[in-house]
């Protein structure tokens, strides 16, 4: 199994982290750790004990993005880390023919990645952004559902 997870607002409390960035400028980035969800480097580990290739894909300014990626110290739980300034779904096709879950909190992004590519597994996991009502594909809240549908998938694969 791939997995394609997002940083923002999945991985990462990025309303949290923007709010003090903004208050307290760049020593905020140096420990862009403490604004990991709660759960999120627990999950993260018990994932790199299976043997799913695990992707980071991120979306925004390249070097904010890969800054945020090694300040918050999440390099070695991923065998690839891409910041793009591209659209997702323009990148995911590089994954077809794996057996891929995309894991993301957002509905429209997440729904332009289904229409790009509907043969990969969607999960989204809610964030602060609305969703919208047309998404279809599983919606939850916290790493331990996505887990159970994560371990769903790999007991139907294997
Ligand atoms: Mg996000």
């Amino acid at each position: 199994m791939t997995i394609i997870l997002d940083l923002d607002y999945t991985l990462l409390d990025t309303v949290r982290f923007k709010e003090d960035f903004f208050s307290h400028g760049e020593e905020v980035l140096a420990r862009t750790g403490d604004y990991l969800y709660p759960g999120a480097v627990e999950f993260l580990s018990r994932l790199r004990g299976t043997s799913a290739r695990m992707i980071l894909l991120t979306f925004g300014d390249i070097a904010w993005q890969t800054a945020k990626v090694d300040r918050a110290g999440l390099r070695p739980y991923f065998d690839e880390v891409i910041a793009t300034a591209e659209e997702k779904k323009n990148i995911i096709g590089r994954f077809r023919g794996a057996d891929v879950v995309v894991i993301n909190d957002n509905g429209v992004e997440t729904a332009a990645m289904m229409a790009a590519v509907p043969e990969f597994r969607y999960i989204l996991k809610r964030g602060p952004k609305v969703i919208p009502e047309s998404l279809d594909c599983d919606i939850v809240d916290t790493f331990d559902e996505v887990e159970k549908l994560l371990s769903f998938e790999k007991s139907r694969v294997q």
